[in-house]
Order: C-alpha cells, then structure tokens, then sequence
C-alpha cells in the first residue's frame, strides 16, 4: 500500500499540500516517493529513492504552484529506483498509480511496436502510455480515461495531469482508494483521509470507475457511462 495526493486551489502552496499529505500517508508503507505540479506553465516533475525527507530536500518550495499530484510509491513491477518512482510522464500525459496492471507487459509490447520508448520497469508508465495514445486518437481526456476501465486489467487509482489542460487534475479508481475533499473552491484527492484533515474534514468517497475532474472554481464527477453525479458530502468528526 502506498499514497497519493492531489491539489487544486487557491489557498496554498500545492507543493505543501502534497509534502503535507504524502507525509501523513506515511503509515501505509512506501520505498519512495514525488510530486508533478504546475509552475510557469510547465508540469515539473521531482522524485526521490526513500523518505519522504529526501524528496522535500530536493523541492524549492519557491516554486508556488496552484495544481500538483503526489505519491509514495510501494514498488510492485521494477526495483525501488529514481527512474521507476512516480509521476511517470509519457507524451503529454503525467500521472501517478496506486495499484497494479496485470496485463501491462501486452500493454506494452503494443505500445512499443507504435514508437512508445518506456524509461522505467513500472507497469504505470504502461499507463501513462496508453492514455497518451488514446488522447492523440480521440483529443478527449475524458473519454480516454473512461475509455482504460475496458483496457486495463488489475487494480488503480490515478491522477492525471495533461500538458495540453494545465488548469485540470482528472482522478479516477478500481479496487484502491480515491476520495476527494472540498474546502470552498481548493479541491484536494487522496487515497485516506488523514492526507487532507489538516486542510479539511469535508469529503466524498469515489466509487470503481468514477472519474474527478478538478478545476478552478469547478469540480465534476461522472459515473462509469459519463453521467454527471453529486457524491454525498461526509464530514470527518
Ligand atoms: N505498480 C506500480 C509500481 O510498481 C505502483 C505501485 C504502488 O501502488 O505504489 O510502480
């Protein structure tokens, strides 16, 4: 088991919530851990082999940014390395995986065979290739990204940051943890809810299958069939 965490909003630093939030996901286990956030109209990426401590070494908290993603990674396919650590960028697409595709290596060879060049050993980066694909196929995030529930066999939950929509963080889950948490108009998602209770204890569970889009000052969820649902709002006492 390991993290993720995301941010969206006006209030904070995204690169202190998701130093905040990574550390407070530190109970269920992890061999390294990162951060994608926007800055300057780039999505810049920083990982790190251990402790969270050495990933906070290595970020400049003057990078003030409004939009990031984080995770702690418990490593499954390929060894605990710089290279395999999340966010994984392929194309325009960056994101971070919890969870494990099973049919990644077919995945794969498919992609490969269509140019894909792959840098780690990470059945994520299978992923994050994939959806890339998809999106030069059909230019939509949203569709692609419900499109993966019938590819994608195994476990996930995601979040996703696209070169070409730097103002949006889309999240999506089957069979590990999503949730996503409100403070007005800051939106934040995690896999627990001790990752956001210093910033809010306002939340909705995601269900398999459903996808968060996050903006600023907007947030959607769709069903499996992209129908716009409202998720009961739980308050953690
Ligand atoms: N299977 C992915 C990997 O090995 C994600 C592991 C995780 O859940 O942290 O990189």
């Amino acid at each position: 088991m390991c993290g993720i965490v995301g941010y969206l909003g006006k209030k904070n630093n995204a690169l202190d919530v998701l130093i905040d939030g990574l550390k407070s996901l530190e109970y269920r286990g992890y061999d390294s851990a990162g951060v994608a956030y926007v800055y300057n109209n780039e999505v810049k990426i920083q990982k790190e082999v251990g402790k969270i401590i050495e990933l906070e070494k290595m970020v400049n908290y003057n990078d003030f940014s409004n939009i990031g993603i984080g995770h702690t990674r418990w490593a499954t396919h390929g060894g605990v390395t710089k290279y395999n650590s999340h966010p994984h960028k392929s194309g325009k697409i960056t994101l971070v995986h919890n969870g494990i595709v099973e049919n990644y290596e077919q995945l794969k060879i498919d992609l490969e065979e269509q140019g894909y060049v792959f840098v780690s050993e990470t059945d994520t980066e299978v992923i994050a290739a994939l959806i890339d694909k998809l999106y030069k196929e059909f230019n939509n995030l949203l569709k692609v990204i419900n499109m993966c529930k019938d590819i994608l066999i195994g476990s996930y939950a995601l979040a996703i940051i696209s070169d070409d929509e730097k103002d949006t963080i889309y999240a999506t889950r089957k069979d590990s943890p999503l949730i996503i948490a409100y403070d007005e108009n800051d939106y934040y998602i995690a896999s627990d809810v001790p990752a956001i209770l210093k910033y809010t204890n306002k939340y909705s569970l995601i269900e398999n299958n459903e996808i968060i889009k996050i903006s600023f000052d907007k947030h959607e969820i769709y069903d499996i069939n992209l129908n716009k649902i409202t998720k009961e709002i739980l308050i953690f006492e």
